[in-house]
């Protein structure tokens, strides 16, 4: 394992000041699987007034200090270094009530939430691995270090950082572990919505997260229950071959990776449920699921103290993800003037992701309407080209210089040359808008006289 140099000079001046000090967690995990480590952290038999001490000629960041950490800042990056500790009795599943300085490495390892993360390395001692972390690396197994209910039941958010690392690294969950993160999912109730969050994003971008949204979907729902109805629903309805819940995965899946693609996409179908009927054959429908599914999912992601942001980016997307307008230029532009032309590339990848996700004999005639949607956009769009009333060549002076008072009919006017523009009935060149401009407001003057 080849450790950079700051973490090597931080090891070194630790030792050099009579402790033991190793490099430790993800940052080991991901050496031994090749992996490029994002982080370093690094932990020590050193009290953190002793690694302030002998680590003083560095930038040091202060902070966490009361739970033993010291981060300190080497060439432009962060290094945690952590005292060894004994988490004291947990309390509501989250919180320990007391954190206790230790001298044994292998009492640190045990706090740890999983094998795979409880593995130390420096070039004096090499690995110390006392819970067989190493073999179940190899292996792809997630296990948890000690008994696994009690550690579950000491931090439920562990719960999900098991799902978390399933989901980015395709580890299998071994058993034991698997059946009381089941068990113990309720205990999720008891943690923040802002970690729970945090962690639900990473499970929903992991390139495994198929497999873990499928066996898990009881653990999803103990934070977001509106997913319980969509688990196996059958949608009875040719372009349909799964479940709600199935199809909802694969297209989460199929999505670009990304907080707004993947948010959309796990909530695009979320209103299904309560707006499935069957018609008189039989045949499955969900009028209406698009307008409801945005507000349902506006509420969850504000319940999930998701940002402002976030939140209204993924509204549209739901809004409009069944959407189907014929494939021509006056559409496009039309669709282009609602949502603008970033969401419309989004919106594209997510139709996308949900016809993967449909009924595949009917895949290639679905995918082709979306490339013909795709192929206008860009060639209206190949010179940066938009359709909203700020990227007219005129704007409201351009109208108050032509005689018009300052007020609400600006903007009508406005609207009404987009309108022209989106029709095809005018180009969006100032000479052209200027003449209709005039035109328009000859016709209403003449109207009033
Ligand atoms: P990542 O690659 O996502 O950063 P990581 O394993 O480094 O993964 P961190 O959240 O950065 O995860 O935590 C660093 C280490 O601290 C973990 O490897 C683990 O040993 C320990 N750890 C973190 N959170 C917990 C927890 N809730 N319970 C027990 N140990 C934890
Ligand atoms: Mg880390």
């Amino acid at each position: 394992m080849i450790l950079p140099e700051a973490v090597r000079y931080i090891i070194e001046k630790l030792y050099k000041g009579g402790y033991e000090a190793y490099a430790v967690g993800g940052c080991v995990r991901d050496s031994i699987m090749g992996v490029r480590p994002h982080d370093w952290d690094v932990c020590t038999s050193a009290r953190p007034e002793k690694v302030l001490e002998l680590l003083s000629s560095k930038n040091i960041i202060e902070g966490g200090l009361k739970h033993g950490t010291v981060t300190v800042s080497i060439d432009g990056s962060l290094y945690e270094i952590t005292t060894y500790r004994s988490d004291g009795e947990y309390i509501d599943n989250r919180h320990p009530d007391s954190v206790r300085f230790i001298t044994s490495l292998e009492d640190d390892l045990s706090r740890r939430d999983f094998t795979i993360n409880a593995i130390a390395y420096n070039d004096k001692a090499g690995i110390a691995d006392p819970f067989h972390g190493e073999d179940d690396i190899r292996d792809r197994i997630i296990r948890t270090v000690g008994d696994t209910d009690k550690r579950f039941s000491e931090d439920a958010l562990r719960i999900l950082r098991a799902l978390r690392f399933s989901s980015r690294l395709g580890f299998t969950i071994c058993e034991e572990t698997s059946d009381s993160i089941i068990k113990n999912a309720h205990l999720l109730k008891n943690i923040s919505q802002e970690r729970i969050t945090s962690e639900f994003l990473q499970i929903i971008n992991g390139d495994y997260a198929e497999e873990i949204l499928m066996k898990y979907s009881s653990v999803i729902s103990v934070f977001i229950p509106e997913i319980t109805a969509m688990i196996g629903l059958e949608q009875r309805n040719p372009h349909h071959i799964y479940d709600v819940w199935e199809h909802t995965v694969k297209v989460v899946v199929n999505s670009p990776k990304g907080r707004v693609s993947r948010l959309a996409a796990f909530f695009h179908d979320i209103s299904k449920p309560e707006c499935f009927f069957t018609d008189d054959s039989g045949v499955g429908h969900f009028k209406g699921h698009p307008e409801k599914g945005a507000y349902l999912s506006e509420k969850i992601m504000k319940r999930m103290k998701l940002d402002n942001k976030t939140i209204s980016s993924v509204k549209k997307l739901i809004m409009y993800h069944d959407l189907r307008p014929e494939a021509n230029e006056k559409n496009v532009r039309r669709l282009l003037s609602q949502i603008g032309n970033e969401a419309f590339e989004e919106l594209m990848l997510l139709k996308k992701a949900d016809a993967s996700g449909q009924n595949p004999d009917m895949l290639e005639y679905k995918l082709e309407y979306i490339d013909r949607l795709t192929g206008i956009y860009k060639e209206l769009t190949k010179n940066g080209e938009r359709f909203t009333v700020d990227s007219l060549c005129i704007n409201g002076s351009d109208l108050i210089s032509l005689g018009l008072k300052p007020g609400k009919r600006i903007g009508m006017i406005l609207e009404m040359l987009l309108d022209m523009v989106i029709d095809g009935n005018a180009k969006n060149e100032r000479e052209v808008l200027i003449a209709q401009a005039k035109r328009i407001i000859d016709s209403e003057c003449s109207k009033t006289e």
